[in-house]
């Protein structure tokens, strides 16, 4: 599974539909402070299940929508489509019927956030353990936050076990045992 394309509208400063195509190899993204980096990578951990809004940097999820400027009006919508290559056919059972596996997450203002795959509508948590098995998702090390590398050093042994769960391809694992416990 590779990402192919990541589109937005709406989303935190991208109100203007905004298609990214990420092909192989490295893709950068560089602009001036305050262009819409960050935004961008909270944009992938977000339609990957991000449920914690301060990794939004808000403090509340509908932050993430379009909140207006001098000259153009707040949105009441922010969605996510997040294309992934499926052609080697590795996505699990209810995510396979074909070579496109789109995700798309939706938040409405005063309604919520609702998730879709190949237009079907599914649930928060399947969608983060599809990424959670691939070793991705919102808290996948691969993405790497502003400040996040002095955390590291700093972290605790118990946090930075974590991290290699996540990295050995076991943090699905984790989160299912989480699960059964509370059952
Ligand atoms: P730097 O180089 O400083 O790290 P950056 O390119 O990473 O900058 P971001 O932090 O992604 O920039 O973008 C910040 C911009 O996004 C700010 O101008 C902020 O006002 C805007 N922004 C964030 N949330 C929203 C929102 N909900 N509505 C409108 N604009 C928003
Ligand atoms: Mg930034």
């Amino acid at each position: 599974m590779q990402f192919s394309r990541l589109r937005l509208t709406g989303f935190k400063s991208f109100v203007d539909p905004t298609d990214l195509v990420i092909s192989d190899g490295l893709t950068g993204v560089v602009g001036p402070n305050g262009c819409g980096k960050s935004n961008l990578l909270e944009a992938l951990r977000w339609v990957m299940g991000e449920t914690r809004a301060k990794a939004m940097r808000g403090s509340g999820m509908e932050d993430v929508i379009f909140a207006g400027t001098s000259t153009r009006p707040a949105r009441n919508f922010a969605e996510v489509c997040l294309t992934i290559d499926n052609s080697d056919r590795l996505a699990p059972a209810g995510f396979n019927d074909s070579d496109q596996l789109e995700i798309v997450r939706r938040i409405t203002r005063d309604v919520g956030s609702a998730y879709k795959a190949n237009s079907k509508d599914t649930r928060a948590r399947d969608v983060q353990m599809l990424f959670a098995d691939a070793s991705t998702g919102s808290t996948s090390p691969a993405l790497v936050r502003q400040g996040q590398i002095s955390e590291l050093i700093n972290a605790k042994p118990r946090n930075r076990r974590r991290i290699l769960e996540e990295a050995a391809g076991i943090s699905g694992l984790y989160q299912r045992r989480h699960e059964a416990e509370l059952k």
